[in-house]
């Protein structure tokens, strides 16, 4: 029975590590890398209950960081070592309405490789349980697009999945070109890094190819955005870049082609960016986990490549339009007319709070960009 157990852990595993490195040796060639500091259980630890909330209880703890999800709970990074690790029933988060986000701080009691409980089917795939949650310091959001009829009781909670927690920066990548800088998509970015309090840097990336768009440019240099301008293959660019994001939690954002895994792999030699295959797994949908990739920077600090962020890349869905204006909500009941666009239409309270600079210009741009992108 116990043989059958290890079995069925031992595939999640192979296909946990398929999805991630797109390989078959990925999480074992990690874990031997990390042996030293892997985590084991001593074989005292190993009897009594387990499953049970007493036998949890009295399992040895440690703290780590949810870097992705699997169908029935959370993999957790404890020092480099990833762990699948279920949900106690005591599990209680710290507050906020997404329980678990990648990048959240959680306790987990380390279970065994091998269970004995036949009975609890996450049990036996679980290398711990992940007992608690702490606080976050940030909350990367994204709208999270329901029925019109739920829309009409407008509640923030809801209307947003939290993508990542704790972050300090929003890595923010574009191209001068192939692909063309994309305006709307950056205005996206900046203003989930406003809201979810992380602070946005903007990556100009390959300006071997050019300098890319100088007016458009200048729109973001006027926020005071701190903008770097690189090229992750001449390399130009790349050492202040990386100076200033040591000692941080970085997220990566950027449309696909404009260079992320080329960028990282210049700044972190050695990290072997293959995102590809995750990407391309993920785009076919064929699993519903996502596993976020973590790169350690060797002075400190992390960048995170996850891969809730990609989906802002698509299309922007005017469900999603008054998530990122939501200064707008209180002011567009007093439009004329009930579905004003707030671009033409005559009597329109939010043109006339603009004017008054009751809402900032720099806002009411940004809204006719994203509609423009719709
Ligand atoms: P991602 O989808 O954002 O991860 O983009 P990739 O890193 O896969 O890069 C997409 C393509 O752009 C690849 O062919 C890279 O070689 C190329 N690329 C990345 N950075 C630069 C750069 O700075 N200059 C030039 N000319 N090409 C680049
Ligand atoms: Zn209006």
């Amino acid at each position: 029975m116990a043989r059958r157990k290890g079995k069925s852990l031992r595939r999640i595993k192979d296909w946990y590590s398929r999805f991630v490195n797109g390989d078959e040796e990925g999480l074992d060639a990690r874990r031997e890398k990390v042996s030293a500091r892997a985590v084991k259980l001593p074989p005292s630890r190993l009897d009594g209950s387990v499953g049970s909330e007493v036998g949890i209880e009295s399992m040895p703890r440690t703290d780590g960081m949810v870097v992705g999800f699997y169908p029935g709970g959370s993999i957790v990074r404890v020092d480099c070592e990833q762990l699948l690790c279920g949900i106690a029933k005591t599990f209680r988060a710290a507050e906020g309405f997404s329980p678990l986000a990648v990048g959240d701080d959680v306790t987990v009691a380390l279970t065994r490789d091998e269970h004995a409980d036949a009975s609890r089917e996450d049990m036996d795939r679980a290398d711990g349980m992940i007992l608690s949650r702490g606080p976050r310091r940030t909350a990367l959001s994204r709208p999270q697009p329901q029925s019109a009829k739920r829309r009409g009781q407008y509640d923030e909670e809801t209307f947003e999945k939290v993508i990542a927690a704790n972050m300090d920066v929003l890595l923010i990548v574009a191209a001068t070109q192939h692909p063309p800088l994309r305006h709307g998509l950056i205005d996206r970015f900046l203003i989930i890094a406003e809201r979810g309090e992380l602070t946005p840097v903007l990556v100009i990336n390959k300006i071997d190819l050019g300098q890319g768009d100088a007016k458009v440019l200048d729109d973001f240099k006027a926020l005071g955005i701190d903008i770097h301008f690189c090229s992750a293959v001449s390399g130009d660019g790349i050492e202040k870049l990386h100076r200033t994001l040591i000692d941080k939690r970085s997220i990566l954002a950027g449309a696909s082609g404009v260079g992320k895994s080329t960028l990282i792999n210049a700044i972190i030699p050695g990290a072997n960016v293959a995102t590809r295959t995750i990407r391309e797994k993920d785009q076919r949908g064929r699993h519903t986990t996502s596993a976020s990739v973590v790169y350690d920077l060797p002075e400190g600090g992390m960048i995170v490549d996850t891969p809730g962020i990609r989906e802002l890349g698509m299309k922007l869905s005017t469900d999603e339009l008054p998530w990122y204006f939501p200064e707008f909500e209180n002011i567009a009941p007093a439009c004329r007319f009930n579905n004003c666009t707030h671009t033409h239409e005559p009597d329109c309270a939010v043109i006339q709070a603009v004017e008054n600079n009751k809402i900032p210009h720099r806002r009411y741009n940004s809204y006719l960009r994203l509609l423009e992108t719709l």
